[in-house]
C-alpha cells in the first residue's frame, strides 16, 4: 500500500525517535516535508586543499599516507594525506587503525571543514570525514542541515526525509489557475528543491530565502494563515445580531449638541460603524486612531445606537483610572439626555454595585463602563447589544471574546456587535494580517488646536535644570507628570520606586502640590487623586505607567520620564501623548542614564525624531520584530514558521488577495489548504 502524507511512519515508540520527532513538531509525512533545511552543505564537488579559500567549509580528498598518535603540543590523532594533514584531538582507537589500513590499501579520504594553513601545509581540525575509493562518486545534491534536537542525527532526518518526499510527497493544494496568477511553483517541485538543490541552485537566493521553492512554501503559510481569519470573517456574517438603526432621537439629540465640531476622520468612522450597526450580522470592527485622536466620542455615539434602540452596551477598559475618566466623560455628555450610565469597577459600594447589576440584568437599556468586572460571572447582560473594548492590545483574546459572550443569547442564537478601539498603532503590514478577519476604521488626523509636543533628551546627571523647569511651568499655571521608571520582571520593584521618587520630589518641590498615582493604590484613591490633578488642585502628579493609556488631562503641558531608556517606543509615544492637548506648548523630556546601549540609544532616537504614531509602530517592527505584536498569547494567531511579515510584505499582500478569490472560487481547496497548514489549530485563530 502507497504512503500517504498523513501518515506517521515511525509508529508508535513514544521514548524513541517518534518522541524525537513530535520535538520538532513532526508527526506526519507531511511535517517532514515541511521540515525545511536551516542551510545547506555543499559536497557536490572537490576543491584541493591548497586553493581552499579561507574560513568556508569545503570538501576536500586526499590519499591516506600514514596515521599516527602524536603527543605534543597535545595528546592527538594526526592524519597525513597527500597535500593535507587531519588533526583529531578526540579519537578512538579503532580511528587510528582505520587510518592505517586505508594507508595500507591506498585509499583516499574525503573530509568536509574548514582547511587551514599550518606547520605541514593544509591542516583540518576535526573534520567530518569518510574513507572511499578513488571511483566513488560525490553528492548529486547540496547536503540539508536541518533544525535538529538532542539525540536526533541529521544523517537520520535527512533519511527519513528523503523517503517521505520519494514515498508520500505532499499534494498540491493549491489550484493551477492560482499557481499560474502569482507564478508559484508546484508544492512538491519546491519542496524537492529546498530539500535537495542541485548543485546549480541560486545558493544567494536560498540562503536569503527568496528563491522560488521559498516563496512558494512563505505564500502557502500566509495563504493559511488569510484563509483561516477570512473564513472566520464569513462565519460571523452568518450569524446574527440586533440590527440598530442610526437615527434614533438621542443619538439624532447628541450630534446636534455636541461639545465639539468632531472632525472629518471623526464623522467617517462614526458613519462606517453606524453603517455596521444597521446590519442583522454581529461587527467586528476596530477603530484605530493616535493617542488623543478622539476615539471616546466615537465610542459614545455608537452605544446610543444601542441605546436608542433599547438595547444596552458595554464600554471596557483596562484600567481602573481609564474607566472612571470613561464613566465621567459619558455621563458629562450622556447624562443630559436621559441617558443611565451602570459603572462597575473594582472598588464600588455594594450597593451601588447590586444596582448596576440589577439594571443589567433586567435589560434595562443602559451604558455598561467598567474594567475586568464587566466579565465576571456576575454581571449578566440581559440585552447587549454592543461591546466596546477601549485599548484592546491590554486584553487577551478571551478576555475580549468572553464579553461579546456576555451578550450571546442562545435562544435566539443572537451575538452583539463588538467594537474595539486601539491607540497602538499596527503597522501596515502587521494589520493586514492580524486583522484580517475584522473591519478597520482609522481616524488619521488629529483634533484642531493640538501642536505637537516637543521632546528633549536630557541627561539624568542634569536633573537639577529638569526641577527648575518644572517650578517655572507650574509658577505659570500649568501642570507635569512625572513618570518614574519601570522595573523589570518586578512589580514591587516599581511601588519601591515609585514612593521613593514621590517623597525625593516633594522634598525637593516644597513649594509645589505633589501627588502619587500608582497601580497598586485602592481605585477609590487613584480617582481622588486624578480628579484632583484633573481639577488642577494638584500640580506635579508623580506616576507609574498606570497612566500611560487614555488619560486625558488638557491642562497638563510637561511631562517628566525618568530612566526613558527602559521604555518601549509604543509606550514612550502613548506616555507623550498624554501631554499638549490643551492648545499650550507641550514638553517631554526624557531623562536617561548614560551610558545607553546602542538599542536603548536607537529607539530615543526614534521617539526624538518623529510624532506619528504609524511610522514610530513601523521603526518599532523594524526594530524588534513582528512577536511582540503577534504574540500567540495575545492575538491567538499560529505565528509564522517560514514568512516574515516584514521581509515578505508583497507575498502577504498577495496571499490575501488570494486568500478571497480561493474562498469564492474552491471553498474545499481552501479548507484543505487551512487543514493542511494549521491542522486544527486553523479553529483556534479567533471567533
Ligand atoms: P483617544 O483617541 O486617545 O482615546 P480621546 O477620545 O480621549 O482620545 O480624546 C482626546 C481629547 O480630545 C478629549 O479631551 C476629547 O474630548 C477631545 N476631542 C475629541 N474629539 C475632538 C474634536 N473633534 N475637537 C476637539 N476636541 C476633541
Ligand atoms: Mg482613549
Amino acid at each position: 500500500m502507497k504512503a500517504r502524507p498523513g501518515d506517521a511512519p515511525w509508529g508508535n515508540d513514544r521514548r524513541g525517535l517518534a518522541a524525537k520527532l513530535a520535538r520538532l513538531g513532526i508527526r506526519t509525512h507531511a511535517d517532514l516535508a515541511f521540515h525545511l533545511p536551516l542551510r545547506y552543505e555543499d559536497e557536490t564537488a572537490l576543491t584541493a586543499p591548497e586553493r581552499a579559500p579561507p574560513g568556508t567549509p569545503v570538501l576536500v580528498q586526499a590519499r591516506v599516507r600514514r596515521a599516527e598518535v602524536a603527543l605534543r603540543p597535545r595528546r592527538q590523532l594526526v592524519v597525513h594525506a597527500e597535500g593535507l594533514v587531519l588533526r583529531f584531538l578526540n579519537f578512538y582507537p579503532g580511528q587510528l587503525r582505520a587510518f592505517r589500513r586505508a594507508a595500507d590499501e591506498g585509499l583516499l579520504v574525503r573530509a568536509y571543514g574548514e582547511v587551514r594553513g599550518g606547520f605541514f601545509g593544509a591542516e583540518m581540525v576535526h573534520p567530518r570525514w569518510r574513507l572511499v575509493r578513488a571511483d566513488e562518486p560525490l553528492a548529486a545534491t547540496l547536503t540539508p542541515v536541518y533544525p535538529t534536537t538532542a539525540g536526533l542525527a541529521q544523517g537520520v532526518l535527512r533519511k527519513l526525509v528523503a523517503q517521505a518526499l520519494a514515498e508520500a510527497a505532499p499534494e498540491e493544494t493549491l489550484p493551477a489557475p492560482l499557481r499560474q496568477r502569482y507564478r508559484l511553483w508546484g508544492i512538491g517541485e519546491a519542496l524537492r528543491l529546498l530539500h535537495q538543490p542541485p548543485p546549480e541552485a541560486d545558493r544567494a537566493a536560498l540562503a536569503a530565502r527568496t528563491h522560488p521553492a521559498w516563496q512558494r512554501v512563505k505564500f502557502d503559510e500566509l495563504l493559511a494563515q488569510q484563509l483561516s481569519m477570512r473564513i472566520a470573517y464569513r462565519a460571523r456574517l452568518t450569524r446574527r445580531a440586533p440590527a440598530l438603526g442610526g437615527d434614533g432621537p438621542l443619538l439624532r439629540r447628541f450630534l446636534a449638541t455636541l461639545p465639539f465640531r468632531l472632525t472629518r476622520a471623526q464623522r467617517r468612522a462614526i458613519a462606517e460603524i453606524l453603517a455596521d450597526l444597521g446590519q442583522p450580522h454581529p461587527m467586528q470592527r476596530l477603530l484605530q486612531g493616535d493617542v488623543g485622536s478622539g476615539k471616546t466620542i466615537v465610542a459614545a455615539v455608537a452605544c446610543l445606537a444601542a441605546v436608542d434602540a433599547g438595547w444596552q452596551a458595554a464600554v471596557m477598559a483596562p484600567t481602573e483610572i481609564l474607566a472612571e475618566q470613561h464613566r465621567r466623560k459619558f455621563a458629562e455628555w450622556l447624562a443630559p439626555l436621559g441617558v443611565r450610565i451602570a459603572a462597575l469597577h473594582g472598588e464600588q459600594s455594594a450597593a451601588e454595585r447590586r444596582a448596576a447589576l440589577a439594571a443589567l440584568e433586567n435589560g434595562e437599556p443602559v451604558i455598561a463602563i467598567g474594567t475586568h468586572a464587566l466579565i465576571e460571572a456576575r454581571a449578566r447582560f440581559a440585552r447587549l447589544a454592543l461591546a466596546v473594548v477601549d485599548e484592546q492590545h491590554r486584553f487577551g483574546v478571551r478576555q475580549r471574546l468572553a464579553l461579546r459572550r456576555k451578550g450571546e443569547r442562545a435562544s435566539e442564537a443572537l451575538l452583539p456587535h463588538q467594537l474595539m478601539m486601539s491607540a497602538t498603532p499596527i503597522p501596515r503590514t502587521l494589520a493586514m494580517t492580524y486583522y484580517a478577519d475584522v473591519d478597520v476604521s482609522v481616524i488619521d488626523e488629529l483634533p484642531p488646536g493640538r501642536r505637537p509636543v516637543a521632546t528633549r533628551l536630557v541627561a539624568a546627571s542634569r536633573r537639577g535644570e529638569v526641577l527648575a523647569r518644572i517650578r517655572a511651568a507650574c509658577a505659570a499655571g500649568e501642570q507635569a507628570y512625572w513618570v518614574c521608571p519601570v522595573i523589570e520582571h518586578s512589580r514591587e520593584g516599581d511601588l519601591q520606586t515609585a514612593l521613593e521618587t514621590h517623597a525625593r520630589l516633594a522634598a525637593e518641590l516644597k513649594e509645589l502640590r505633589v501627588a502619587l498615582v500608582h497601580g497598586r493604590m485602592p481605585a477609590a484613591e487613584k480617582q481622588a487623586v486624578m480628579a484632583a490633578f484633573a481639577a488642577g488642585r494638584i500640580q506635579l502628579l508623580v506616576a507609574t505607567t498606570v497612566i500611560e493609556v487614555g488619560v486625558d488631562v488638557p491642562a497638563a503641558t510637561l511631562m517628566v520620564i525618568e530612566h526613558a531608556e527602559r521604555f518601549g517606543l509604543a509606550q514612550l509615544h502613548q506616555l507623550r501623548g498624554r501631554i499638549g492637548r490643551g492648545g499650550r506648548d507641550g514638553v517631554c523630556i526624557l531623562l536617561y542614564a548614560a551610558p545607553l546601549s546602542a538599542a536603548a540609544r536607537e529607539r530615543l532616537r526614534i521617539v526624538y525624531e518623529s510624532h506619528d504614531g504609524f511610522e514610530i509602530a513601523q521603526r518599532d517592527l523594524a526594530l524588534r520584530g513582528p512577536g511582540e505584536y503577534l504574540g500567540e498569547r495575545q492575538s491567538g494567531l499560529p505565528l509564522l514558521r517560514f514568512a516574515d511579515l516584514v521581509a515578505d510584505e508583497p507575498l502577504a499582500r498577495a496571499a490575501r488577495e488570494a486568500a478571497e478569490a480561493l474562498l469564492d472560487a474552491d471553498p474545499e481547496a481552501a479548507a484543505r489548504h487551512v487543514e493542511r497548514w494549521l491542522g486544527t489549530r486553523g479553529e483556534l485563530a479567533r471567533a
